[in-house]
């Protein structure tokens, strides 16, 4: 009896193992997933030179290079964003490249400039630009969202056009950046050393496409179809192949990076995770109670009024600028219920409403996660007070 009972018990300690041995060996090595996402497509073509249009040889570029992945890198899953002719909504795009918790997003672009001399490829990584000349790929690319009917609602009134619009890049926080840079760096080294191409480097600018996807993003500019030798090569199979053969050996070196690192993606998406949970506290925590239009300017005399216990309270400034800028969370680091308020030149910004001082100092603590910098401040009936005033306040109250 106790031996068919040890017997029964070694069984099922085998299934146990049996049943926990694909999850054992997924946490071990996981699945690298990479989303290909050839621009333009359909009725947006893009740049053009004649009847060769940037969208026909993004695509190409694409196919070639999801061929490579495929053929060379079995343990690596190829989405697309678009594998035909089909015009696909640039929001669209970053939605499948999350729905799929993809480890890295190569968007696929040609070039076009005023001046047709200008020659080579370059890699952009999402930020605030530093040049004229970034912005204005950055301005070219996101147009694309012109095509889109409700573009405006989508997009939160982001105007592709106009360089006030491109201010909100500036603060953002993009968690990937050094693996993006990486990656960046790695597809121009190939670009230079492998195929001979003009190395115009590793840039930042604020491409929408960049900025919403939750993953290590590159957009590579893969020529320029303003310059004719340029074009033709683009336009040709063997460009096309060399183009995509040197992503290859950068996407092949990338991923021996994070194969070594084993776990290292994982965890990082882990600590996204977590990052999100504090947000939407932070959210819960602050949206009822502030609101989000403009403050307006404080009245100049105060003397007839009466002080209220309501009127008085604490916040947290989190940033100042010279211009105005939207209080939506894609401006602050994802956090919301922000309010502003000018004083004299600056713009000023600030989130809770805190009549308890320990708990705008709790969510002091949870900010200063995004924002370091972040200082408590405090309010009495719309006028700037010392902390200690409205703390003395508040307590005598
Ligand atoms: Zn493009």
């Amino acid at each position: 009896m106790t031996k068919t009972m040890n017997y029964s018990g070694k069984k099922k300690n085998l299934i146990l193992i049996l049943l926990l041995l694909p999850t054992l060996l997924f946490a071990a090595k996981k699945e690298m997933i990479v989303i290909i996402d050839p621009g333009h497509g359909g009725k947006d073509v893009g740049a053009l030179h004649g009847s060769i249009y940037e969208k026909d040889v993004v695509l190409n570029i694409g196919l070639k290079l999801g061929k490579y992945i495929n053929e060379q890198l079995p343990d690596v899953k190829v989405v697309y964003t678009r594998n035909t002719d089909v015009f696909v909504p640039l929001h669209q795009r970053a939605a499948i490249a999350n729905k799929h918790k993809a480890d890295l997003f190569i968007s696929l672009h040609a070039n076009y400039c005023g001046t047709p001399s200008i020659t080579g490829t370059e890699t952009f990584i999402l930020g605030l630009h530093r040049s004229q000349e970034n912005l204005d790929v950055a301005k070219k690319e996101n147009s694309v969202i012109l095509f889109e009917e409700d573009h405006s609602e989508r997009y939160e009134g982001f105007d592709p056009n106009s360089s006030e619009s491109y201010i909100m890049f500036e603060f953002i926080q993009d968690e990937f950046l050094r693996q993006s840079a990486q990656f960046a760096d790695q597809v121009q080294d190939q670009f230079r050393t492998r195929i001979g191409r003009n190395d115009r480097g590793v840039k930042q600018a604020g491409f929408l496409v960049l900025r919403q996807t939750g993953m290590p993003s590159v957009l590579i500019e893969s020529g320029f179809l303003s310059n004719s030798t340029e074009a033709k090569y683009l336009d040709s199979r063997n460009g096309q192949d060399y183009i995509a053969s040197a992503i290859f050996r950068a996407f092949s070196d990338y991923k021996k990076g994070f194969d070594s690192k084993s776990g290292f993606n994982i965890d990082e998406k882990a600590e996204t995770e977590v990052k999100a949970e504090e947000r939407t506290e932070i959210e819960e925590k602050t949206s009822p109670e502030v609101k989000t239009e403009v403050v307006p300017p404080p009245a100049i005399s105060q003397t007839a009024q009466t002080p209220k216990e309501q009127d008085t309270y604490f916040s947290l400034q989190l940033a100042a600028t010279l211009k105005d800028i939207k209080t939506i969370p894609a401006n602050f680091k994802g956090l919301s219920g922000i309010s502003s308020r000018k004083v004299g030149n600056v713009f000023k910004y600030y989130i809770g409403k805190e009549t308890k001082y320990e708990k705008i100092e709790a969510l002091k603590k949870e900010v200063c996660k995004k924002y370091p910098d972040a200082f408590i401040v405090a309010f009495r009936n719309g006028q700037q007070i010392t902390v200690k005033d409205a703390l003395k306040f508040l307590e005598n109250k």
